[in-house]
């Protein structure tokens, strides 16, 4: 389903009218977690105003540590449906435990299955048959074909509105958090119709990484990348080393303006 063999054409998926696929390079912004109501509406507004047509953000966060923070969970859903009244700007966000699927759906624009679920097949099954697109990281330790088998679980429940999203994979290299794969991008767009994004924030796990990471995926042929942000990244409760402020996302923005889209 999944398979461009089938489907020669390449797919855009709209997220509430927003368009990911070819001919754009679609920015997705916005904190890491979701944290109080205050910073998620300044993260939001530094988004929209950089030019992002769509707020990222975690109400449930998959944390390595259990003694991490774990994100506000429903409450930090109303956050999310508050900010995008104020703002415009629809909601991605993570969804980690199939049972929670249904209510994260019900306030979110696109679900985000993360790179620990990438192949939490109850999960994939479950987003699959809820009616809203899907944003698929690929698993840290996946390789592109195991990536695009578990597009195949969402898109065999009825779902075809999925985006790939590569998030950097674990190599034997420790100077990043990840090692980003620019060539799953050429790789998954020849092989999937499906539209491939990319996520510089947890693939280099660095801000000054960001900004290189972002020109590597769009003259790759990314549809789009997905960036932290947070107004004040030094008293974030999550990955605040990666999280751009204000105006390095909007240098970001203007740099990812100079590339001409690829078809
Ligand atoms: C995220 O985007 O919030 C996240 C946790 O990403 P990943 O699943 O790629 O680690």
């Amino acid at each position: 389903l999944v398979s461009r063999d089938n489907h020669p054409e390449r797919s855009t998926v709209s997220v509430g009218g927003v368009p990911i696929g070819p001919g754009t390079v679609t920015l997705i912004a916005g904190p890491c977690a979701v944290e109080t109501p205050q910073q998620t509406l300044e993260a939001a507004q530094m988004a929209k105003a950089a030019g992002a047509t769509l707020l990222r953000g975690g109400a449930y966060k998959p944390r390595t540590s259990p003694y991490a923070f774990q994100g506000l969970g429903e409450a930090g859903l109303r956050i999310l449906a508050d900010v995008r009244a104020e703002t415009g700007l629809p909601i991605v966000t993570e969804v980690v435990d199939a049972h929670d699927v249904e209510l994260v759906a019900s306030y979110a624009d696109m679900l985000q299955v993360g790179t620990r679920n990438a192949q939490n097949f109850a999960l994939l099954q479950a987003v699959g048959g809820i009616g809203k697109p899907v944003m698929l990281k690929r698993g840290m330790s996946a390789t592109i074909e195991e990536w695009l088998m578990a597009a195949e679980y969402i898109a065999q429940r009825g779902n075809l509105d999925i985006v790939l999203c590569e998030r950097g994979i674990r190599t034997f290299e420790t100077a990043t958090r990840n090692t980003l794969d620019v060539s799953a991008v050429p790789v998954a767009q020849r092989l999937s119709h499906l539209p491939v994004i990319v996520d510089p924030s947890h693939s280099g796990g660095r801000r000054d990484l960001v900004l290189p990471l972002t020109r590597a995926a769009i003259a790759a042929g990314a549809d789009g990348v997905i960036i932290d942000v947070h107004p004040h990244p030094e008293q974030a409760l999550c990955d605040g080393p990666q999280a751009l402020v204000d105006g390095d996302l909007r240098e970001l923005s203007r740099v990812m303006r100079q590339f001409p889209p690829l078809l």
